[in-house]
C-alpha cells in the first residue's frame, strides 16, 4: 500500500499549514482519507492524484468544515461512496462506520478505530502498522478537546496498537507513534494537576482558573482555553476530584 498526502489551501491557526488529504492505493485500487474543504482547486488536485487507480471510497475522520465538506462533492466527480462515523452539517455519508469496521480495496484494508475526543464523531484509520490520526493526533500543534475523559481514552487505545508511523489531519507524518502518543498523554496529565493545584491553591471560577494557567497565553486564545478548561474540570468531575455547583469550582 502507498500514501501520498495533498495538502489542502486551508492554512490557519487552528488547521497548521492545512489539512492533510490522503490518497492510499494498493494494486491499482485506491481511497481518499479527509478530502478537506469544498475548495475547487483541491479536488481537482485529489482527482488528479487518484487518477493512476480506481477509485474505491472517501472516509472522513470526522465532520468537521477542515475535513469532511469536500467529500460529498469529490464521491461526484469521483463516483464513489462516502463513509464516515455519522453525517455532519456539511456531509452525508452513504456508509456508517463503527469501531473495527472493515474497508477493503485493491487487496488492502483499512480499520475503522472509534477515537471520540476531539469531537464525538471521530474515527482514526489503521492501515496496517500505519494509523491515520485525523485530529486526534495533530502534528506539532495542541488538540482542542471536547470530552478530556473520552479523549484520554481514545489516547490510552490508541497506545495499544502495533504502530510504526502516524499520519495526522494536520503536520508532518510521525515515525516515533509512541513517544508521540506518550507525549499527548503526558501534556494533558500535566494540564490537569496544574488545574487541580490552581483549585486546591483556592480558585473558585473557571475564568480565575483561565487567568492562571493560561496567563503567558495570547489573550485570543482564552475563549479556547475556557473550553479546555471546563473539559478537564468535567473530567476531575466525574473523577470525583473537584465539584462544579452553579459555576463555582471546589475540590471534592
Ligand atoms: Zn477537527
Amino acid at each position: 500500500m502507498n500514501v501520498r498526502r495533498v495538502l489542502a489551501p486551508n492554512p490557519g491557526p487552528f488547521t497548521g499549514e492545512g489539512t492533510n488529504t490522503y490518497v492510499l492505493d494498493s494494486e491499482g485500487e485506491a481511497i481518499v482519507i479527509d478530502p478537506g474543504p469544498n475548495n475547487e482547486h483541491h479536488l481537482q488536485a485529489i482527482v488528479a492524484a487518484v487518477r493512476p487507480f480506481t477509485p474505491r471510497m472517501i472516509l472522513i475522520t470526522h465532520t468537521h468544515e477542515d475535513h469532511a465538506p469536500g467529500a460529498n462533492p469529490l464521491a461526484g466527480l469521483l463516483d464513489v461512496p462516502t463513509a464516515g462515523s455519522a453525517p455532519g452539517p456539511e456531509f452525508k455519508p452513504d456508509r456508517i462506520l463503527t469501531d473495527n469496521d472493515v474497508v477493503e480495496f485493491g487487496g488492502a484494508t483499512v480499520r475503522a478505530v472509534a477515537t471520540p475526543g476531539h469531537s464525538a464523531d471521530h474515527l482514526c484509520y489503521l492501515a496496517g502498522s500505519a494509523l491515520f490520526t485525523g485530529d486526534h493526533i495533530m502534528g506539532g500543534s495542541s488538540v482542542f478537546v471536547e470530552d478530556m475523559s473520552a479523549y484520554m481514552a481514545s489516547l490510552r487505545k490508541i497506545q495499544q496498537l502495533p504502530l510504526e508511523v502516524l499520519y495526522p489531519g494536520h503536520g508532518p507524518a510521525e515515525h516515533d507513534p509512541a513517544a508521540v502518543i506518550a507525549g499527548y498523554v503526558g501534556h494533558r496529565l500535566e494540564r490537569e494537576r496544574e488545574i487541580l493545584d490552581v483549585v486546591r491553591s483556592g480558585a473558585t471560577s473557571v475564568d480565575a482558573i483561565v487567568a492562571i494557567v493560561y496567563g503567558e497565553v495570547d489573550p485570543a486564545l482564552h475563549p479556547l482555553a475556557t473550553i479546555a478548561v471546563r473539559a478537564h474540570l468535567e473530567k476531575l468531575a466525574g473523577d470525583g476530584i473537584v465539584r462544579v455547583d452553579e459555576g463555582v469550582v471546589t475540590t471534592a
